[in-house]
């Protein structure tokens, strides 16, 4: 008899995980992120990709990898601190700081390793973190990380974050108050005016991860601290190289010494290696163009707006959406992958997303367009969309000749 193996509860999961229809293979891409991308042999109109200006693909941010790569190879050859610092990587920091207005910037792997290194490296034990219950997985994990006392305010409701820092007034430890700048699952923005007030009410260091703003919000996608003209106010700004920016890592941003820091306690930054040269090319060229051709992110918000329209004169519920996120709820988790399984029969490629990733019952497809969808694309998804949820009874069919 042979033995059985301990990991026998793992395939007991995931046979869960088909019975439940939650079971994901992962798709294959078969060509550049695209607006029309293959995936599986199959050519579909992208709406799960967050190359929100098309950036993945551009031909300048190319040519600055496979230079870099001719330079100076396809490695860094050790983490920051040992000797993996490139004049390309303080150069990047420097373009960052500047970029957003702040005094110091440090960039790390990813924009998870961001939230996650920062967060843990700033508090411990004693201290308190109030959290937006729907920010990112990221941040949860900083959280925990850092040990400290987690208090999840209700999603964007500034006077439930205000309330549970007002409890812990008199309360020793230090206090961050953290939210993501745009919600990536609903696409709303947060509250921050309100957040910063109520942060700069109680003293506590206020935390902003942009990962879906940065490139979209802001003049030139400075994000949502320079939508809402809150500069100098936000203590800890955080961003991604891997959305907009089209290529990969994260950053944070704020005051010289906090940076400083980072550079000396920040785990992922200290113990993983840096980034290839041709990562950090192709980044400093996304800023030439963030900074030089603004017409990318106005173009990213007209279809933004068109196909929102669309979609709400469809009758889809589209939930609480203001940015180029757009969900359509379909309630549970089943339907949203049976939905976005048929919709990729039919040409359209949306994720679908059910719990846990999203509460019990808000099981949705997401949709992002970006600035280089055509007119032409966007009205084929539409049309795709529409039969699509018709023929699953997502949309009811209007009656014929009866006008409501
Ligand atoms: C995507 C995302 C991250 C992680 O960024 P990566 O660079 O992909 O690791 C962090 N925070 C939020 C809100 C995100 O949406």
């Amino acid at each position: 008899m042979s033995k059985p193996s301990p990991l026998a509860y793992l395939s007991e999961q995931v046979e869960s995980f088909r019975a439940g229809g939650t079971y994901q293979r992962l798709r294959e891409l078969e060509s550049p992120c695209e607006p029309i991308s293959r995936y599986d042999g199959r050519e579909v109109i992208n709406l799960a990709s967050n190359n929100y200006l098309g950036l993945a693909n551009h031909p300048k941010l190319k040519e600055a990898a496979i230079a870099a790569t001719r330079e100076f190879g396809v490695g860094s050859g050790a983490v920051r601190t040992i000797s993996g610092t490139m004049a390309m990587h303080m150069e990047l920091e420097r373009r960052i700081a500047a970029f957003k207005h702040v005094e110091a910037c440090v960039v790390f792997q990813s924009g998870f390793t961001a939230n996650a290194g920062t967060v843990s490296a700033i508090l411990s034990k004693e201290d308190h973190i109030i959290s937006d219950e729907l920010n990112h997985a990221s941040i949860i994990d900083g959280c925990r990380l850092s040990r400290a006392k987690i208090h999840v305010f209700r999603h964007a409701d500034a006077a439930d974050a205000e309330a549970k820092l007002a409890a812990l007034e008199g309360v020793p430890g230090r206090k961050l108050l953290i939210t993501d700048g745009v919600f990536s699952m609903d696409g709303d923005i947060g509250p921050l005016p309100a957040l910063v007030e109520a942060a700069e009410k109680y003293g506590a260091i206020m935390m902003i991860d942009d990962a879906h703003s940065s490139g979209v919000l802001g003049r030139n996608g400075r994000g949502t601290v320079d939508h809402f003209g809150l500069h100098g106010r936000v203590d800890i700004q955080v961003g991604t190289l891997s959305k907009s920016i089209g290529v990969l890592g994260g950053y944070v941003c704020g005051s010289k010494d906090f940076i400083e820091y980072l550079y000396h306690r920040a785990r992922p930054f200290l113990f993983s290696t840096s980034h290839p040269p041709a990562v950090t090319a192709a980044c400093l060229a996304a800023f030439d163009i963030l900074e030089n051709e603004p017409e990318r992110i106005e173009a990213l918000w007209a279809n933004t707006r068109y196909f929102k329209a669309e979609l709400a004169r469809l009758g889809f519920d589209t939930g609480r959406s203001e940015t180029p996120i757009t969900p359509i709820l379909v309630g549970q988790a089943k339907t949203a992958h049976a939905f976005s399984a048929a919709l990729f029969e039919n040409g359209l490629l949306a994720t679908g997303i059910g719990f846990p990733t999203v509460a019990e019952g808000k099981a949705r497809i997401r949709t992002i367009v970006t600035a280089t969808h055509t007119r032409e694309q966007l009205d084929r998804a539409l049309e795709i969309l529409e039969r699509t949820a018709k023929s699953m009874g997502i949309l009811r069919v209007q009656p014929m000749g009866v006008v409501g």
